[in-house]
Parts: structure tokens; C-alpha cells; sequence
């Protein structure tokens, strides 16, 4: 009797699981073909994104060609040293890791922010290990208002869900609007950023291990002024997380 009752439930689970994957099935993160799992790319897609992957510079995760020590530094870095400790992404910003970008900011955001989420908790190890906290990048309030959400500070959200650090969504503030960056060039973005984020009055950051989170990253304007930031509030590490990162170097 009792087993005839498990297998009905059985039965019942397994079609009730047809006829969800009916209705939904899993469709893929970046051109929405379906795909057997969810919250995942079709191969196609998987095949054309460029996941970072070491060697890299200890620094910035910048890939380098061809195997190096472990504490290589990029040019770049070596040139001039960035305000955070460490930076990461997962993926490298071009057209085709653009779309995923894009569909976070206008798409189904819990669905893809949850795949973000446990990709960027892995590619971040280094930097979220011995993190306390995460700092999401915030927007100014008018912007937040005429987009209902940050996009930094889901990501921030779906990395604790993914077992990162708590989030302190509220700690790292924009004094003022900033005109979008897209069209500026490198040292346009740092004018346009100076002065523009603070930590908000009562925030205890001495000591803290703290990791920047971001969607894209292109010059580093952004991230180095809110590390400043973070740095003369006190913060002992200051970390930089972030799903894409543009290259300066190479077609796309
Ligand atoms: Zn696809
Ligand atoms: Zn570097």
C-alpha cells in the first residue's frame, strides 16, 4: 500500500516535472535556444564566450599568452599600480559576453543573475575567500529610480547565494550623476567619476577585507575611484569583481 503510494507520488512528481519543462524549458542565457539544463549557455554560445583563465597577472587577472610565475605582473600594472589589490571577471567584454550584459539590465534578471552569480563566485576565489564583505558599484537614486534596480548589486546578492561574503548594499554611495561613460575616452571616465562616490556616514570599513562587484569593467575609472574610496575609509584589501571585462588590446 505504502509503496503503490510512493510510486504514485513518484509518477505525479515525474509528470508534474514534464509538464513544467513543457511549459519552461531551460532556454540559453545568451541567444534563448533551449538547452538541457537551466540557467546555462548552448554550446554554441559557450564556444564563442572567452572565459579568463590563468596564466594571468596577479593583479588585474590580465591573460597572458604563455605560462608565467605565479606573481607575474602585467605592463600595465607593473607601470602603474591599480588603487584595488586584485581585480577579476569572468568573461572577457566583446559582442558576443555584451548580450549577457545587456539582457541583466533588461531581461529575466533573477534567472540570469542566479548563473552570474555561481560563475563569478568561482572565476573570484582568489579575491572572495578571505573577503568580509561586497560592495556593490551603486547608482545614482534618480538612475536606480528609472531602472527599479542596480544590476552590481543583484550580482552582489547572487555571489553570497552562491556562498561569497555578505553584502553591504548600501555602503558605498554616488554623491552625485554622472553622465553615462560609454562614449568617453579613458581620461574623460576618470574627470567624469572624480568625487563622485563616498561611504556612506557610520560605515565601519577599518580593517575590512571588502570586494568591488560590477557588471563590466572598460577603463577601470569606475573601479579604481570607488577602491580610492573604499582605501581612505580604511579598508585593509580592496578587491574587484566584475562579470566582463574589456580588453584594451585585440579586435573583438
Ligand atoms: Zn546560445
Ligand atoms: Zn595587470
Amino acid at each position: 500500500m505504502q509503496l503503490s503510494a510512493s510510486l504514485a507520488r513518484d509518477g505525479l512528481r515525474r509528470l508534474g516535472r514534464a509538464v513544467v519543462d513543457g511549459v519552461l524549458p531551460p532556454r540559453c542565457l545568451a541567444c534563448g535556444d533551449i538547452v538541457g539544463e537551466p540557467h546555462a549557455l548552448c554550446g554554441r554560445c559557450w564556444a564563442a564566450m572567452t572565459f579568463f583563465a590563468p596564466p594571468w597577472c596577479v593583479l588585474c587577472g590580465l591573460p597572458f599568452p604563455h605560462p608565467v610565475a605565479d606573481d607575474a605582473v602585467c605592463g600595465a600594472c607593473a607601470i602603474a599600480r591599480p588603487h584595488w589589490d586584485r581585480a577579476r571577471a569572468v568573461l572577457r567584454y566583446d559582442k558576443h559576453s555584451r548580450r549577457l550584459v545587456l539582457s541583466l539590465k533588461h531581461g529575466d534578471q533573477t534567472h540570469l543573475a542566479h548563473a552570474f552569480g555561481r560563475w563569478m563566485r568561482r572565476a573570484g576565489h582568489e579575491v572572495l575567500d578571505s573577503a568580509d564583505l561586497l560592495v556593490p558599484v551603486p547608482l545614482h537614486w534618480t538612475r536606480l529610480f528609472s531602472r527599479r534596480f542596480n544590476q552590481a548589486a543583484l550580482l552582489a546578492q547572487a555571489i553570497h547565494a552562491a556562498g561569497g561574503p555578505p553584502v553591504a548594499a548600501d555602503w558605498l554611495v554616488r554623491r552625485r550623476k554622472t553622465p553615462s561613460q560609454g562614449h568617453l575616452g579613458p581620461l574623460a571616465r576618470q574627470r567624469n567619476v572624480a568625487a563622485a562616490f563616498a561611504v556612506r556616514p557610520g560605515r565601519e570599513l577599518r580593517g575590512r577585507r571588502v570586494v568591488l562587484v560590477d557588471d563590466v569593467m572598460t577603463t577601470g575609472a569606475t573601479a579604481a575611484e570607488c577602491a580610492r574610496v573604499l582605501r581612505r575609509a580604511g579598508a585593509g584589501f580592496v578587491g574587484v569583481l566584475t562579470l566582463a571585462r574589456a580588453l584594451r588590446t585585440g579586435a573583438q
